[in-house]
């Protein structure tokens, strides 16, 4: 059995295991075998080398000492009396806190020695420690001294003695039986343990050095998984075969000539990339990765463009119905004087306008249509369908692509992105798809000045905004909340707008918010890109996209509330134009951590990618990684940061297996497929066949 088939086993059926036992582990969500012996240490502590009090007190650490009772004595805490017993080695006398370790006061004797696992510490003008494990030296095995023991992630009442215990029973009971995923060549050639061995040591190492090895045969296990899961679906497309052919492009040059602008080189680049793969016999997977206003818009109409010149259908799917619309108003002027239409599908598209659309497509109509993911709904029927742009992928998720290149036509993919992230989740994450980078903004572009405030300042703010407005410059101003919450206090952006309209009295205020209707939304949106609005209050519905290079000025109120990306987003809607501009994230003057690490690697870094890092730092990959967004599993033991080469090696031996057996269906791949994978991952798998 391989270690994924334990999860199917109930602990509740095991003898070994009593109902409390039982009752403890499902707390820690732990239901299945398979999930108790996945269960891995968080740490390691070492306890095999007998050191001093002054070791501990001079390093700040945990050390084990051999110490002799020397006295009983107790404390009062809560109206109870606690024993607190003097030790001492060698050299340092120190005192045991034992919070309602009530037994110890009978349990140890005065004048015997003992093991004591812990870190000391000066408090109260002695040497002393609360928290210690403690045991008798003697003959006999010790569980807990002499050892490197695991330490696992334990919230709930059960005790770390307790579980490891359970553990090993879990692991006498079916370790035997546990087969291996990677077959021993591989195992050979990359220099790794069987998986027995590697969960044995996990659990129960004898030095740090086995831990290593365990960790890397585990990491290694889990990123080929996902890279077999990226390649298959990688593979399938390359084995699709489309006939169609993209031989006209004067209407492309002739757009691209009447542009006010030249393309960047990186812009260019990115087109030939995606033209070239669109003339190929199979279908474009291609990952558009650019910063916020690194123009991947303008990329991705030359290939929009192009499909429509040679006959084909093509959409533009973005995440929300605003975004759609401006896209709608900035590319259908220029496409006009070609004879190229471009049309709007959306929820809120009226109902009769909606029919006539549809029958266009039905007939085969070359139109660009530009919509919501309410796009894909049955009813809607491409005639000849030859190109998709998911602009905002990280918005949608990647079952949803991999869907598109399931339709019958299988067209070619294009998604864009402005989240930018390290290349090793990248090579995950979208490790299906080739990638185009822009890593070039467009040459007027001038650095955001990011300024962090806190809320006290609001006038000095005012101030600010004010001055741009004088300029004929717009502004944002952007909340988290819309309804009033008495558990936050935040202002909800209600009365933000009532005191802004007051403030700035002889200019246009509006406000934008989620649950306006679509209409109304559009409409002050599109007054505020002509110009006729001066200051947007919103919340993050103008997170994404939105494009009026005359915005100056970006203050985002209650800035402790969003993450890292989006905070860089929001920044990002301003600075488009060649006006200096401003972003002012505005919090209470009192901050966690966490915030004002938010909050300074803004004001320090204007690059998405660096900052891209550091929010990895922060959050961890878990969001982008999660089983939704990825359609694949979450690893337990790699780490994205520090598994680097690992994910190299794995990535290079995932290809090599899919070239040799695309469909994963030969009898030298089925260990791997049943050991590491899930048809659910796997589209268009069927087992056995
Ligand atoms: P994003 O990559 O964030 O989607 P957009 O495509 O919205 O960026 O482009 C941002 C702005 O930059 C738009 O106003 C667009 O017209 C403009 N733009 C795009 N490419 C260039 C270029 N090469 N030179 C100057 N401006 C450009
Ligand atoms: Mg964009």
């Amino acid at each position: 059995m391989f270690l994924r088939e334990l999860f199917r086993i109930p602990l509740e059926d095991q003898k070994w295991l009593t109902k409390r036992q039982t009752h403890l582990l499902t707390k820690l969500s732990l239901t299945s075998v398979g999930s108790l012996i996945s269960f891995f240490p968080v740490r390691y502590e070492d306890r095999r080398k007998e050191e001093s009090i002054q070791i501990s007190l001079i390093e700040n650490r945990s050390v084990v000492v051999r110490v002799r009772v020397m006295e009983h004595s107790s404390f009062y805490y809560r109206s109870r009396q606690h024993p607190k017993i003097l030790v001492q080695d060698q050299e340092t006398r120190a005192w045991l806190v034992g919070f309602r370790r009530f037994h110890l006061k009978t349990q140890l004797k005065v004048g015997e020695t003992y093991w004591v696992y812990a870190r000391f510490q000066y408090r109260y003008n002695e040497v002393q420690t609360s928290f210690f494990d403690i045991e008798p030296v003697g003959e006999g095995e010790s569980d807990l001294f002499g050892k490197f023991l695991p330490v696992y992630g334990l919230t709930e009442r059960l005790k770390q003695k307790e579980l490891r215990k359970l553990i090993d029973k879990a692991m006498n009971a079916f370790l035997d039986s546990i087969e291996d995923e990677l077959p021993e060549t591989l195992r050979k050639k990359r220099n790794l343990i069987d998986k027995s061995l590697a969960l044995k040591w996990l659990h129960n190492p004898e030095e740090d050095i086995y831990v290593k090895k365990a960790r890397v045969r585990m990491a290694y296990e889990e990123l080929l998984g996902i890279q077999l899961i990226v390649h298959y679906r990688k593979a399938r497309v390359e084995h699709l075969n489309v006939d169609r052919s993209y031989p006209l492009h004067e209407k492309v040059d002739s757009w691209r000539n009447s542009l006010p602008y030249k393309l960047t080189n990186a812009q260019k680049r990115s087109v030939e990339e995606v033209f070239s793969d669109m003339n190929r016999s199979y279908p474009m997977q291609r990952l558009l990765q650019g910063d916020v206003g690194s123009g991947k818009t303008t990329v991705a109409l030359a290939a929009l463009l192009r499909a429509a010149e040679n006959g084909y259908q093509s959409v533009l799917m973005v995440p929300t119905e605003v975004l759609a619309v401006q896209h709608v108003r900035k590319i259908r002027p220029q496409l006009l004087d070609l004879g190229i239409k471009v049309e709007l599908l959306a929820a809120s598209t009226p109902k009769d306008r909606r029919i006539f659309l549809l029958q266009r497509l039905y007939i085969g109509e070359p139109l660009i249509i530009v919509g919501t993911h309410a796009l894909f709904q049955e009813s809607v029927v491409f005639a000849k369908l030859g190109l998709v742009v998911i602009d905002e992928q990280h918005k949608f998720g990647v079952r949803q692509r991999i869907k598109l290149t399931q339709k019958a036509q299988a067209p070619d993919v294009l998604v864009m992105t402005a989240t930018p992230i390290p290349r090793t989740l990248t090579l995950t994450v979208y490790g299906d798809l080739s990638v185009s980078l822009i890593d070039e903004l467009p040459a007027n572009r001038q650095t955001i000045q990011t300024e962090w405030m806190i809320r006290d300042r609001l006038d000095e703010v005012y101030d600010i905004v004010a001055e741009e407005l004088a300029q004929g410059h717009q502004s944002f101003f952007v909340y988290p909340l819309v309804e009033e919450s008495e558990k936050l206090d935040l202002k909800p952006v209600e009365q933000a707008y009532r005191e802004l309209t007051v403030v700035f009295k002889s200019y246009q205020v509006r406000m934008v918010y989620g649950k306006m209707s679509a209409e109304e939304k559009e409409s002050v949106m599109q007054d505020f890109a002509d110009g006729k609005i001066q200051v947007l209050v919103s919340t993050t519905v103008i997170e994404v996209g939105i494009d009026v290079p005359n915005a100056t000025v970006m203050v985002i109120e209650h800035a402790e509330r969003f993450g890292l990306s989006q905070l860089h987003q929001l920044r990002g809607r301003v600075g488009r134009g060649e006006s200096k501009s401003r972003c002012i994230l505005m919090t209470a003057a009192k901050v966690s951590p966490d915030t004002r690490f938010r909050m300074q690697t803004m004001v320090a870094f204007q690059d998405g990618f660096k900052i891209a890092e550091e929010d990895l730092k922060l959050r961890g990959p878990g969001e982008l990684l999660g089983e939704r967004q990825s359609g694949m599993p979450e690893p337990r033991v790699a780490d994205f940061i520090r598994d680097e080469r690992l994910l190299e090696v794995a990535r290079g031996d995932a290809r090599a297996i899919i070239d040799y057996d695309f469909e994963l269906k030969k009898p030298k791949t089925q260990c791997l497929v049943k050991g590491l994978l899930d048809s659910q991952w796997l589209p268009g798998y069927l087992a056995g066949g």
